[in-house]
């Protein structure tokens, strides 16, 4: 499956998105809007706030509306205002970067013991700033491999990150991550799968090629 979705979608290369604390942020600004939503409201929470200590001690109102287009604003705005102040009072400074020389698990709940920070935003810090191997499992992640029969069905997404990175060499982690978006966007949608333009309609478990094909068969 990793090497039909590879070859599919194309090779990828990780490089560094944004700081480890921008992807942060960024990461809580995504949640529960499109990625287009989350740019323009990181896009307008940086204009609004050049530096993140500006951020750090900002009225939460005032961030609240810099993020407002974002929704959830007003649960958005002071759980990022934590989570900075949070850093600054157990670092000194607002730098994530010490997080590099850290063994993975001990980075990884280094930060999810930061106020609001679960399972995927902290993924999203270690795999996108750092480049380690660490699975972020959003919503298209979590279906797809659900359909694949890659975790069960009836997984939490926390365990099927677990489960999901124990099935990865640490080196294929970043493309598989991302094929699995693009495959859960383009192809594997909810709540219609395009099983006919599927790369592992033949090995998929949920497969629905099979059964049309069959249906065909018995037609009159
Ligand atoms: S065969 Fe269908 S259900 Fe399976 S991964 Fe492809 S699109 Fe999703």
């Amino acid at each position: 499956m990793y090497a039909r979705l590879r070859d599919h979608y194309g090779e990828r290369r990780w490089e560094p998105r944004r700081d480890p604390l921008g992807e942060m942020v960024f990461t809580v600004l995504s949640q529960h809007t499109s990625d287009a939503n989350a740019f323009r409201t990181y896009d307008s929470l940086h204009r609004r706030f050049p530096t993140w200590e500006d951020v750090a001690r900002a009225d939460p109102g005032e961030v609240a509306t810099a993020i407002k287009s974002g929704g959830l604003s007003q649960i958005k705005a002071p759980r990022i205002i934590r989570i900075l102040q949070r850093i600054q009072k157990e670092r000194g400074s607002l730098d994530l970067s010490f997080l590099d020389a850290m063994p993975l698990e001990e980075a990884r709940a280094w930060l999810r013991a930061l106020p609001g920070v679960g399972p995927k935003t902290a993924a999203c810090v270690l795999l996108f700033s750092f480049g380690l191997p660490a699975l972020p499992v959003d919503t298209h992640v979590h279906r797809v491999a659900r359909r694949l029969g890659l975790v069960d069905g009836k997984a939490s997404a926390e365990r099927s990150q677990e489960e999901l990175e124990s099935l990865l060499a640490p080196e294929q982690v970043y493309q598989f991550h991302v094929d699995l978006i693009t495959h859960g966007r383009q192809v594997c949608k909810a709540p219609r799968p395009r099983c006919e333009a599927c790369v592992l309609n033949d090995i998929c478990p949920s497969s629905t090629v099979a059964h049309q094909e069959a249906m065909a068969t018995v037609a009159p």
